[in-house]
């Protein structure tokens, strides 16, 4: 059979069960995704040194074959230990390895390797010399003027060599090799340049074949970058093609057009218990400027927790419901409607989020006595009930949606239960949605009834996230920032604690939960690889914690757990009863219930906090910052690593979460962002976001490709490369 970019790599090449359960973890089925398989760097063998030439306290590198590898315990210490010996043209050197039994075994006997590290000599007289503890890495081949006169030909005439990501079965050398096969098979032919030529011209980006050799086998670094640089902007610009497309859909059609008076959003807003921050004027200006065009707003607004984006959805949702709207026709006109009554939905990540926006919603709108209705999962509220006009009642399903679809309730929050089939409206005007950046096309027209005008879309979230990020993945959205703290609120203290101070800092702790106030502890990240394994790790260092400080550290208090293993249910009833004090000190993860507010919990405890991205422990930090006491963060670090502390101090001294996302992009790569690998972006794609004029170039691009053809019938292949790129990173 043809080799093509389809064909199976088990049908090309021999493999061994684990070469295949490799592959599989690495994700590579076909010929194709194994070409797509890209190098994550490039050693350079330039420092490269004969074995002859060292000398004792040299560091160094060496390339060369390694042999004898065994692992055991020493002789007289018991410690475990791997050795073995490289040899090259010009001699041979002895490694050893402490602690680090598994790279004996990890190593393949024969291999070429690359050894880096520092020479160090056996006493006595003449003692022989050799590496302790050095770095190994499998190479695909010698570099020339090293090895090609001791192990034959081989050397190419570039001293750059791939280092793929591997998983045990395939190492970076298989892969290299293979993928060379398969390029020399003559297969990059057959792959089509989805970029159109003017844009290769413009951004000098290297075309699709280049940019593969280039990628693999670069001759110099130059080369390499221009390669990745061409992977990153065409994945960015699908990206961006993809969300510039679904915004185009969005305001194909025409929307309810809703003008309030000035003076009642004024009274409206009155009546808040606080004057509103200048971000939280500027931020409901817009919405309001949106819903004065006819087509559809889609905005984000992005803030850090405790920045007041509810009361801003509430001045959305206020002007949405008392306002009696137009809907422009097919001249463009505007026609005002009949019907008054728009509807508002909001949806909420958990049920607890729901019931205290239900809670607030109620406090702001009360006044008009209007109707407001609560969907969860485990039940219906309505406000207000019919025996207490100041209160809310329990009803059933079956009735509230009735409600619902005949307009009665114009206001109805929830979680995901508000969209199930099941719930239909009668003039949905305005969708609220609350930390849940992927509310895909497929969900709202769920919520959309055919003919009717497009509802007015506000995503609202406090993940900090850099700005390329943020104008690619919203790409469809128009950004709008809370970058303003509601006056009054003191900054939080927030403090690096070194292991020595732990004690000390304890007793401070004491002192404030003798006052009342409760405390978050949060245990730290635990790397893992397997999602399902981490989780579990994780479950377990939060019972153990809570074990250890009621044992030791408070037992006058009451100490309960809260993680991602724990049903929705108990997860609830676990913030239930701290919110409401029956739990003075809560275990958790990082990951559950971000958005809960308890303003009587005013001290956090981070443990390990080095190992967290800052923008992340910046948002645990939020969960404290919801009351006007003070509030303390202490950052445990498990080391006193200069490079780490320093690290951590950014805390004290930034502004606001955005930045402490552009610094963690900055020092540690994308790869740190939360939650970026479930949003499907590759790896090369991540490296380019630190680049924000490729990002703007390509959101460009990409709009401009749109507002010419938004169905892009000049270029079929990137008009369904784009479509695949929808689906990827809306529903995995
Ligand atoms: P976010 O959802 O952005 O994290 P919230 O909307 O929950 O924040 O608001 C946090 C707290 O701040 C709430 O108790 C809210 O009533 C209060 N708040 C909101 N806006 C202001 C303001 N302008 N001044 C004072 N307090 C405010
Ligand atoms: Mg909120």
């Amino acid at each position: 059979m043809a080799l093509t970019l389809e064909t199976p790599v088990a049908d090309r090449f021999r493999l061994t069960p684990p070469q295949r359960d490799a592959l599989r973890r690495l994700g590579i089925v076909s010929v194709k995704d194994l070409l797509y398989h890209f190098p994550t760097r490039y050693g350079d063998t330039v420092e490269a040194r004969h074995i002859d030439s060292l000398e004792k306290g040299d560091t160094a590198v060496v390339f060369g074959r390694i042999t004898g590898l065994k692992a055991g315990k020493g002789f007289k210490t018991k410690v475990t230990m791997a050795d073995g010996t490289i040899e090259d043209e010009t001699g041979r050197i002895h490694c050893v390895w402490f602690n680090q039994p598994y790279l004996a075994k990890m190593t393949p006997e024969g291999a070429l390797v690359r050894i880096e590290g520092k020479v160090s000599q056996r006493r006595g007289e003449a003692g022989e010399l050799y590496f302790s503890n050095p770095k190994i890495e499998v190479v695909n081949e010698l570099p020339i003027g090293v090895g090609d006169s001791l192990f034959g030909d081989g050397a190419a005439a570039h001293n750059l060599y791939p280092v793929y990501p591997e998983s045990r079965g395939v190492s970076s050398a298989w892969l290299y090799h293979n993928i060379q096969k398969i390029i020399k098979a003559g297969l990059l032919d057959e792959l089509e340049d989805i970029l159109p030529g003017h844009i290769l011209v413009k951004y000098h980006l290297p075309n699709i074949r280049t940019a593969m050799i280039w990628i693999h086998a670069p001759m110099k670094k130059d080369d390499a970058e221009s390669a990745r640089k061409r992977f990153a902007f065409e994945e960015i610009f699908l990206i961006q093609l993809s969300r510039q497309k679904a915004r185009a859909e969005y305001k194909a059609d025409p929307s309810f057009i809703i003008e309030p008076p000035q003076r009642s959003i004024a009274e409206f807003v009155k009546r808040f218990p606080f004057p509103l921050t200048g971000a939280q004027e500027r931020a409901s200006a817009a919405i309001l400027g949106d819903f004065s065009r006819d087509q559809a707003m889609t905005r984000l607004l992005e803030g850090d927790v405790g920045s007041g984006k509810t009361a801003v959805a509430a001045v959305a949702a206020f002007a949405a419901v008392t306002t009696r709207p137009a809907i422009a026709n097919a001249e463009g006109e505007r026609v005002p409607q009949k019907f008054g009554n728009l509807q508002v939905a909001y949806m909420c990540p958990t049920e607890i989020l729901a019931t205290q926006h239900f809670e607030s919603f109620i406090g702001y709108f009360a006044y008009l006595g209007i109707h407001i209705g609560l969907v969860t999962g485990s039940g219906c509220r309505v406000f207000p009930s019919k025996v207490n006009p100041k209160g809310w009642t329990d009803i059933s399903r079956a009735q509230l949606l009735q409600w619902v679809a005949n307009g009665e309730i114009p206001i109805v929050i929830g979680t995901h239960a508000l969209i199930q089939k099941s719930v239909a409206f009668k003039h949905l005007a305005l969708i609220v949605i609350d930390e849940q950046h992927r509310f895909g096309t497929a969900q709202r027209a769920k919520l959309v009834r055919k003919n009717e005008a497009m509802p007015h879309l506000l995503s609202m979230t406090a993940t900090p996230i850099p700005r390329t990020l943020a104008l690619t993945l919203y790409g469809d959205l128009d950004l709008t920032l809370l970058d303003e703290l509601p006056a009054g609120r003191k900054p939080i203290v927030t403090e690096i604690v070194y292991p020595t101070k732990r004690e000390e800092t304890y007793e401070k702790i004491r002192q404030e939960l003798a006052a009342g106030r409760q405390m978050y502890v949060i245990c730290p990240r635990i790397a893992e690889p397997d999602p399902d394994k981490e989780a579990a790790v994780i479950a377990k260092s939060v019972k153990e914690e809570a074990k250890r400080l009621k044992e030791s550290v408070f037992p006058e208090y009451t100490i309960g757990v809260m993680h991602s293993k724990m049903k929705p249910t108990e997860k609830d009833k676990a913030m239930n009863d701290f919110k409401e004090g029956r739990i003075k000190i809560l275990c958790s993860t990082s990951v559950v219930e971000v958005g809960v507010n308890v303003p009587n919990a005013t001290v956090i405890i981070i443990e390990g906090a080095e190992r967290f991205g800052l923008a992340q422990l910046h948002q645990l930090r939020g969960r404290v910052m919801r009351s006007s006491d003070q509030a303390y963060c202490y950052c445990f670090a498990e080391t006193t690593s200069e490079k780490s502390v320093e690290r951590l101090k950014a805390l004290k001294t930034a502004k606001n979460g955005f930045e402490l996302a552009e610094s963690d992009l900055q020092q540690r790569g994308a790869g740190e962002l939360s939650g970026l690998r479930q949003w499907g972006v590759s790896d090369i794609a991540m490296d380019a976001l630190k680049n924000l004029r490729l990002v703007e170039a390509a959101r460009a691009e990409a709009a401009r490709f749109i507002s010419e053809d938004a169905e892009l019938a000049k270029y079929p292949s990137l008009r369904s490369a784009a479509d695949a790129k929808d689906v990827e990173t809306h529903f995995e």
